[in-house]
C-alpha cells in the first residue's frame, strides 16, 4: 500500500511521520535511544545548532516547537545519520516530512526560497545547479579555482570524456514530463508565487 502525504490534523508529529510514504516501513525512530550517534555525526550539527537526536526526541514527544525551529533547516540530507543509527531510523527523512509539513502550510519561507532556482535549473536543463545565491560564499571558500572550474567545466568535462553536463533533446523533455507530471513544475510554481505575491 503506497502511503500518502499528512492526512488528519489530529495525528501526532510520531503519527504524521511514521504514515508519510518517506518513511520506509522499518524505520526505527519508536525504536530511538537517544544514543546521540547521528547528532555526532552530522555535518550541519557540527557547524550549527541543528541536533537531529533533539528533532527526534522532540516528534516523539509531540513537542510542536520543533515546527518553528530555524535550525532543522541547516539539515542538508547527506544522509549520514541514518547509516550510523544503531535503531535503523533516518533522521534525514524524519526532517524532510517536517519541512515538508512547514511548506504545506503555503506560507513564506525565506529558507526555501534561496532554493527555487534550483528546481527551476532541474527544469531548464534537466540538472540541478547550485543557487547563484551562493557564489560568493563558494568563491570565499574554494577562491579563484571555484571560478575556473564554472567557466571552464563543459570543456575540463569534454577532455574527460565526459559529455554535456545539461541534459539536451530527448532526456530533457523526459525529465520535464516526469517533473510536470508529478506536479513538482506545479508546485515549484505556486512557491514562487507565493513568495513574490
Ligand atoms: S542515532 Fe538513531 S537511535 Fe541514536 S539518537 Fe539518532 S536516531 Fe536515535
Ligand atoms: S542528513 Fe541532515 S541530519 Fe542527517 S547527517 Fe546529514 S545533515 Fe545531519
Amino acid at each position: 500500500m503506497i502511503k500518502k502525504d499528512h492526512k488528519n490534523d489530529t495525528d501526532s508529529l510520531l503519527e504524521v511521520v511514521i504514515k508519510d510514504y518517506r518513511a520506509y516501513p522499518e524505520m526505527g525512530i519508536k525504536r530511538c535511544l537517544q544514543c546521540g550517534l547521528c547528532t555526532s555525526n552530522c555535518p550541519a550539527a557540527r557547524h550549527s545548532d541543528y541536533d537531529p537526536r533533539e528533532m527526534v526526541k522532540m516528534v516523539r514527544d509531540n513537542n510542536p516547537e520543533i515546527m518553528d525551529n530555524p535550525d532543522i533547516w541547516n539539515c542538508f540530507y547527506c544522509y549520514t545519520c541514518g547509516s550510523n543509527c544503531p535503531a535503523n531510523n533516518s533522521p534525514c527523512i524524519v526532517n524532510q516530512i517536517l519541512r515538508q509539513k512547514i511548506l504545506l502550510k503555503g506560507e513564506k519561507n525565506t529558507r526555501i526560497y534561496k532554493f527555487l532556482t534550483y528546481g527551476y535549473s532541474y527544469m531548464d536543463f534537466g540538472v540541478g545547479s547550485i543557487p547563484s545565491d551562493f557564489f560568493d560564499a563558494l568563491v570565499a571558500d574554494f577562491g579563484q579555482m571555484y571560478v575556473e572550474l564554472k567557466i571552464n567545466l563543459e570543456d575540463i568535462r569534454h577532455d574527460l570524456g565526459l559529455e554535456d553536463y545539461n541534459l539536451k533533446g530527448k532526456a530533457l523533455n523526459e525529465v520535464k514530463s516526469i517533473l510536470k507530471s508529478s506536479g513538482f513544475t506545479n508546485r515549484l510554481k505556486k512557491f514562487k508565487e507565493c513568495h513574490e505575491s
